[in-house]
């Protein structure tokens, strides 16, 4: 999806250095107002999930919005809270927490823990009455079973999924979640996955839950929170339609407002994905009997996302001499791995050395999934705000990602010679 920057690409790339991620603050903030406008007049809590991107300054930026935190790690945690946002705000979820994030989650006083298992309620459980004595909030995380109809790997609401518990288990926990004096069972939540385009797999989801935290009120168990999760789409080309946050919401947030519930969601990359983009510079053209391939200068240790999940960016020239021809090609990244690209068969004109190319939609799961494979440092990143660039993370240096290596380098004590 094309997105509109405000910038001089040439001017960043000349003194930033590429790969560079670029993002619009601005567009942040709107992005986070269609959600907070559809939610006016209600109750409710936006807690923006970090993994999509978990930069403190972008953080930072979104907490000043208004919003909390959904965390799937207790270092995602201290990024929150680093970014100033505060424990009341944030909700710890994640199919695997140790024992270490639950403790430490529980002392920094977060809103609630969503829970995945049954195994995981009782270990908080314990956890609350050996190490603090008192009762912890939970939420649990409740598996529609309804096909989210988006890519598998990042399909999460079906039975066959690692995610959540059935609703029957879920109501049985409930049950014994009330009657122990260390957990209070505050929340009921459920995410069926990221990417979503179609809302009624989503509606379908919300009906099946609302009816059970009905039945769950009924047992006079004291819910407060009805957390829809996140997993709103976004175009990523023009040929994906639009998801409606406001007609989504609207649909709900009524239903849930009647039972007396704080409506909370999780959205990641419909706040960040449109917000950023990835500029790279391209090395050179490979022209070769089959095919023409543009190789640049970031790779999938950058962007993972073309390699992982086979998912289309739109990829244009914003930099060079624009060309009258245009043909196909794949955009292949330096790294050795066939399955090591940004884009397949797109349409792109003659490439020189040194041209600037902007991978769009690249700012949710984009820094957040990468990686030093190949020894290659993370890039830049830097963040727009009224026209004005500011760096946010540098780019990675060889000497410090060494540190931790070079100081066991003698350690091994290898017989003489
Ligand atoms: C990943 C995730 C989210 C965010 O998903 P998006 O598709 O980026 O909105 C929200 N909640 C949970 C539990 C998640 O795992």
């Amino acid at each position: 999806m094309n997105t509109y920057f405000q910038c001089d690409f040439k001017q960043l790339a000349d003194k930033y250095g590429t790969p560079l991620y670029i993002y619009d603050l601005d567009s942040i903030s709107r992005q986070f107002y269609k959600i907070k406008d559809s939610l006016k007049g209600f109750k409710s809590l936006i807690c923006y999930a970090l993994k999509a991107n978990s930069n403190l300054s972008i953080i930072k930026h979104i907490g000043n919005l208004g919003s909390g935190a959904d965390c799937v790690s207790i270092n995602e945690i201290k990024r929150a809270l680093l970014g100033g946002i505060p424990p009341y705000k944030i909700i710890f979820s994640g199919v695997g927490k140790s024992d270490l994030e639950i403790q430490e989650a529980i002392g920094l006083d977060v809103l609630f823990i969503n829970v995945e298992s049954e195994m995981e309620l009782f270990r908080i459980e314990k956890i609350a009455r050996d190490i603090y004595n008192k009762p912890s909030r939970i939420s649990i995380r409740v598996n529609p079973d309804v096909d989210a109809k988006t890519h598998p790997y990042i399909s999460t609401g079906l039975h066959e999924n690692k995610f959540g518990l059935d609703i029957e288990s879920a109501k049985k926990l409930y049950i014994y979640a009330k009657k122990s004096p260390f957990l209070n069972p505050v929340g009921i939540h459920y995410h069926i996955g990221s990417q979503i385009l179609d809302s009624r797999p989503l509606l379908e989801s919300s009906q099946k839950i609302l009816e059970l935290a009905k039945s769950i009120k009924a047992l006079d168990i004291d819910l407060r929170f009805f957390d829809i999760g996140g997993g709103f789409g976004i175009q990523y080309s023009d040929c994906d339609n639009e998801f409606d946050i406001g007609s989504y919401i609207g649909e709900i947030v009524r239903k849930v407002d009647s039972l007396d519930l704080t409506l909370i969601c999780e959205p990641g990359r419909f706040i960040m994905g449109n917000s950023g983009v990835l500029l790279t510079s391209v090395i050179g053209e490979k022209i070769t009997q089959k095919k023409r391939f543009v190789i640049v200068d970031c790779a999938m240790n950058d962007l993972l996302r073309p390699s992982l999940y086979d998912a289309h960016h739109d990829i244009s020239l914003v930099h060079g001499v624009m060309s009258e021809k245009s043909s196909i090609c794949d955009v292949v990244g330096p790294i050795c791995e066939s399955g090591d690209y940004l884009a397949k068969d797109i349409t792109l004109p003659h490439c020189n050395s040194g041209d600037l190319l902007l991978i769009q939609s690249s700012g949710a799961y984009g820094y957040s999934m990468s990686s030093n494979y190949n020894s290659r440092m993370r890039a830049a990143e830097i963040a727009l705000y009224n026209g004005v660039d500011y760096v946010i993370k540098d780019r990675e240096d060889f000497d410090l990602s060494v540190k931790n290596e070079l100081s066991h380098l003698d350690s091994i004590p290898y017989p003489p010679k």
